[in-house]
C-alpha cells in the first residue's frame, strides 16, 4: 500500500485542529492503483468524540458521490487517537464491517501512523510506503 506524504500531512494538520476530539475521514485512490492520493475529512458526529468516531452521514454521501463522478475509489478510512497509541480500540474493532478497506490510525500521543485490516474482529497490521 502506498500513501502520498501530502495526504499524511493534511490529515495530521486536521487531527491537530480537531483535538481533543478524534478526527476522521476517508482515503481515496485513483481507480485500481491502490495509491492513496486524497483525504476527505468527514465530521465526527459521535456523542463521545474524545473516544470514538462516527461519520456524519450527509458529508460522506456527498463524498461518495464525488468519488464516483471522478472515477476514483474509496480504499480506506483514517481516524486519530488524540491520547492513545495507533492501535484499534475494542470500540473500533466492534464498529468495523469493511474487511476490504484499509484502516488507518494516527496517534497524536506518539506521532505514529499505522495501517491495518480488520477482518471478523481480527486486527492485522499492513505495511505501507510513502510517496512524495
Ligand atoms: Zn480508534
Amino acid at each position: 500500500m502506498i500513501i502520498f506524504q501530502s495526504v499524511i500531512d493534511q490529515f495530521i494538520q486536521y487531527a491537530k485542529e480537531q483535538y481533543p476530539n478524534e478526527a476522521c475521514g476517508i482515503l481515496v485512490s485513483s481507480l485500481d492503483d491502490q495509491q492513496i492520493n486524497e483525504f476527505i475529512p468527514i465530521p465526527n458526529q459521535s456523542s463521545n468524540p474524545i473516544h470514538e468516531f462516527e461519520f456524519e452521514p450527509s458529508t460522506i454521501i456527498k463524498a461518495f458521490h464525488r468519488i464516483e463522478v471522478e472515477k476514483k475509489e474509496w480504499i480506506g478510512v483514517i481516524h486519530s487517537h488524540p491520547i492513545s497509541k495507533a492501535y484499534p480500540s475494542s470500540i473500533d474493532v466492534h464498529n468495523w464491517f469493511y474487511p476490504e478497506l484499509s484502516y488507518w490510525i494516527y496517534s497524536l500521543l506518539d506521532d505514529q501512523l499505522k495501517a491495518y485490516t480488520i477482518i471478523k474482529g481480527e486486527v492485522r497490521e499492513i505495511p505501507y510506503s510513502t510517496f512524495n
